[in-house]
């Protein structure tokens, strides 16, 4: 597992992460995260000023991505972002944005009147006066949260035992990539657990400058988790943010007991699939499936530092095309593209991506995060999917 220690004097000034920051192409104030992160943080050691990487940076570690030296800039960012947050407060709609986790347990108690309220008129013009743009593509709350859903599964029961973090989005909003993900390790005879007293990972949280309320979050599903790990069980995510959040930002951020043994269990839900292909122990049984797709590596995914296990996952399926749309960022970072000051900078991020998937010609496309699906179907009107739910089908038709 990747380490990071944060000295900003492992900074060399090469000027990678500049060239390589979509948000420092798209904003012509904003410097690029070498100013933003390692430089920016020699200064922050003497002054508390806010600056354009506090205001600009979407945390989308690009420039993590591209740094030769590993140095964790948008951790660096983030970590500035909170401490001026310490002494100044933050809008309510940087706090509605980050508390995806407590809107979306009030609006599982009544999702059609919550969905009313985000998409008719009235509401977007006051959602549009707190600072949520009212162009954004919101997501809509599910009926049922994945966790209600889950209960009443019957599953078969295996001795083989995996633990899935389903996170707010899919809890919340796309229960079905869950309950894909509990099909999926049920054909390859595992029995799914849901730990119910989890926490959301922290990852809206962190970017808006929520830092200890993010702790606190880490901590807990920290302990949760480890009990489960201590058992020799596999943790699986399916949301890119949340498995970097457990994976790797907890250790770059907070001094979490438990945290490196946690991390070292946590799996995208492709990458433990490829791991049983490894072993041979893969149900390869799938059925053809003529379907064209393109697919986007979210750069939450990419960070990771573990390919695109997704892609070479889907491609096994017989039939299958799935093109690499291997375009960049699509520009929504979380919650970023949301905000009304933010949104054009997003969809200009996005453009590259958008104009690859239009000239494609290809009607749909595959990606492992929720909000990067949200952004691309909003950018070109394509239809999104998570790659797990191509392979629930070519499972089921067999
Ligand atoms: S996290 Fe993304 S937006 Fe922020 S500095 Fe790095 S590349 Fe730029
Ligand atoms: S890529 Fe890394 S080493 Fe190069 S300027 Fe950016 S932070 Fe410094």
């Amino acid at each position: 597992m990747k380490k990071h220690h944060y000295n900003p004097d492992d900074c060399t000034a090469c000027t990678s992460c500049v060239i390589h920051c979509p948000v420092a192409q798209a904003v012509r104030e904003f410097q690029g995260p070498k100013l933003a992160g390692p430089a920016g943080e020699r200064f922050r050691l003497m002054e508390d000023d806010w600056e354009t990487a506090l205001e600009y940076c979407s945390n989308c570690k690009n420039c993590d991505i591209s740094c030769p030296s590993r140095v964790p800039i948008s951790t660096l960012t983030m970590k500035a972002r909170a401490q001026y947050y310490k002494t100044h407060k933050q809008s309510f709609r940087d706090w509605l944005l980050s508390h995806g986790e407590q809107m979306g347990k009030m609006a599982s108690l009544t999702p059609t009147l919550a969905n009313l309220g985000m998409n008719n008129i009235v509401s977007k013009a006051i959602l549009k006066n707190v600072g949520i743009s009212d162009k954004a593509p919101l997501p809509a709350y599910a009926s049922e949260s994945f966790s209600k859903q889950f209960k009443k599964i019957k599953q078969q029961p295996t001795a083989n035992k995996a633990v899935f973090y389903p996170g707010c989005f899919i809890n919340y909003n796309q229960p079905q990539v869950g309950l894909d993900v509990v099909a999926v390790l049920q054909v390859n005879n595992f029995e799914v657990i849901v730990p119910e007293e989890a926490v959301c990972c922290g990852s809206p949280l962190v970017v808006n400058g929520y830092m200890d309320e993010a702790e606190a979050n880490a901590h807990k599903n920290i302990a949760i988790l480890q009990d489960y790990v201590r058992k020799g069980y596999p943790i699986i995510t399916a949301c890119t943010s949340c498995g970097l959040m457990l994976k790797q930002e907890y250790q770059e951020l907070f001094a979490s007991k438990g945290v490196e043994q946690v991390a070292g269990r946590i799996y995208d839900i492709s990458e433990f699939l490829l791991e049983l292909y490894d072993e041979g122990l893969l149900n390869t049984n799938f059925a053809r499936q003529e379907g064209r797709y393109l697919y986007h590596a979210p750069c939450h995914l990419r960070v990771q530092g573990i390919g695109k296990p997704s892609l070479e996952l889907v491609r096994m399926i017989p039939a299958i095309e799935v093109i690499d749309a291997d375009a960049g960022c699509c520009g929504i970072s979380g919650n970023y593209g949301f905000k009304a000051e933010k949104y054009d900078i997003a969809m200009a991020v996005g453009n590259n991506l958008f104009e690859t998937i239009k000239a494609s010609g290809i009607g749909s496309v595959l990606s492992e995060c929720g909000t990067c699906r949200l952004q691309i179907a909003h950018g070109t009107g394509v239809k999104t999917e998570h790659p797990i739910a191509v392979v629930r089908s070519a499972y089921n038709q067999k």
